[in-house]
């Protein structure tokens, strides 16, 4: 029985607050916070209708300022703080949770407004500060970064001796009928694939130009799709965690349609993250974007197909050469039955809460900041099996990669 506070009422909070209201044993009393209260509110009433969970409460919150953090959470005192609101504010509700002694988990690391870069220092900076207060950070907890981590760490255990070739897939075969739409924030996915390409090899990190290259790999029930090499943060941590790996790259689909309207939106400057001057006021034009584009949140209603996200992996087991594909399938429309959100926003809800109902039964713990995969997978990945995100393996298949 505990209390959680859940922050941010977009796709994912709502996803995660519908599947923690599925548990009340666990998440006997959940407080969601936002910057729109009356998103909160509307996701609450949702959630408790659809679940039968009695205890689901709302508040508003700025969790760009750590006061106004501290004061909401002393004032519920919940046992661990669930952030899926933007990775703007990654920094200031860790700083919140250190002042007021409470456990922490996020599904996206942190990125400066200012600067399309995101890594994990600043965050794993935190380290000691939670280790000494006794306090236990879980960083990146949603499907990748998330599942792919703990994919990995389950190959790991019990698939390899060594892994040496890591390639993570994630495709979304999923149409929702609008002619451009990002799957989760405008903002955070756009600033996340225009910026350059990255992979790791052999103890460093290659460039590309973004978009530079890419290959036809096939997905599980969706066949051959174009998939392009991009950078993703779970590359930082997983490349640090397994050092065997001599090469981490990460491939992500889009189809022709998206990549012009992409190319376009850049080159009349509606990418951009520096102010400009509008109307005697200052906008960014990114966020001016987002004001326009279709809320991820409501793709779901007609949405159709699924996404398909897995880890291929090459390394060595009792001396021979091995291959292993884990992936997970996820259809839009069944997501939607669920929870009112789409695919996207359900595969990283999920994960969320499989990751808190670990920390708050005490079967992930620890003391300080931590990726997903320095943790033992099994109880992960039996849960993932029964709450929605169920996994299939391939031994020794052609990996493509
Ligand atoms: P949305 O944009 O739909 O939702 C974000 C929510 O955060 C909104 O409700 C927004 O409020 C709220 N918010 C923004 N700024 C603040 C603030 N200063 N104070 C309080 N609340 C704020 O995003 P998603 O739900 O799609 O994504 C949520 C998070 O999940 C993101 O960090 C994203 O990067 C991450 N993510 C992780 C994935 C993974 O697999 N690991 C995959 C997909 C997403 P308002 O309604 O007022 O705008």
């Amino acid at each position: 029985m505990s209390r959680i506070l859940i922050i941010g009422a977009g796709g994912v909070g709502r996803v995660v607050t519908y599947k923690c209201a599925q548990h009340p044993d666990v998440f006997s009393s959940i407080l969601l916070a936002s910057r729109t209260v009356e998103k909160c509110d509307q996701i609450a009433s949702d959630a408790m209708r659809d679940t039968g969970h009695s205890d689901i409460t709302t508040a508003r919150v700025d969790a760009e300022h750590v006061s106004e953090l501290v004061a909401l959470i002393r004032s519920f005192n919940p046992e661990l703080v669930i952030h899926v609101a933007l990775p703007y504010q990654d920094l200031t509700i860790m700083e919140a949770c250190l002042e007021t002694g409470v456990n922490y988990l996020d599904t996206a690391n942190y990125e400066p407004k200012d600067e399309a870069k995101f890594e994990y220092s600043w965050q794993w900076a935190l380290h000691d500060r939670f280790k000494e207060k006794g306090l236990f950070a879980l960083l990146g907890c949603g499907f990748d970064p998330g599942v792919t981590g703990v994919f990995t760490a389950y190959a790991a255990k019990h698939h390899f001796d060594e892994m040496h070739y890591l390639d993570i897939v994630d495709c979304n075969g999923g149409d929702h009928g609008k002619a451009f739409a990002t799957n989760f924030n405008p903002e955070i996915n756009i600033r996340e694939i225009t910026q350059k390409g990255r992979f790791y090899e052999n103890g460093k990190w290659v460039e590309t130009q973004p978009f530079e290259i890419s290959k036809v790999l096939t997905y599980p029930r969706i066949g051959p799709r174009k998939s392009y090499l991009l950078y993703h943060e779970e590359l930082e941590s997983l490349t640090k965690n397994f050092p065997t790996i001599k090469r981490g790259r990460f491939w992500m689909t889009f189809g022709d349609e998206y990549l012009t309207h992409l190319r376009v939106i850049q080159n009349i400057g509606m990418a951009g993250i520096e102010p400009v001057e509008f109307k005697g006021q200052e906008i960014i034009p990114l966020e001016f974007l987002k004001a326009v584009l279709p809320d991820p949140g409501s793709l779901g209603e007609n949405y159709e197909g699924e996404t398909s996200i897995g880890c291929r992996i090459r390394g060595i087991k009792d001396g021979r050469e091995k291959t292993y594909y884990i992936w997970n399938n996820c259809q839009h429309q069944a997501a939607y039955n669920e929870t009112k959100a789409q695919g996207v926003s359900y595969t990283t809800g999920v994960p969320a809460m499989i990751g808190a109902m670990l920390m708050l039964k005490g079967i992930w713990k620890d003391a300080g900041v931590f990726n997903v995969e320095q943790f033992d997978p099994d109880p992960f990945m039996e849960r993932l099996n029964k709450y929605g995100l169920q996994w299939n393996e391939e031994v020794d298949g052609n990996l493509e990669v």
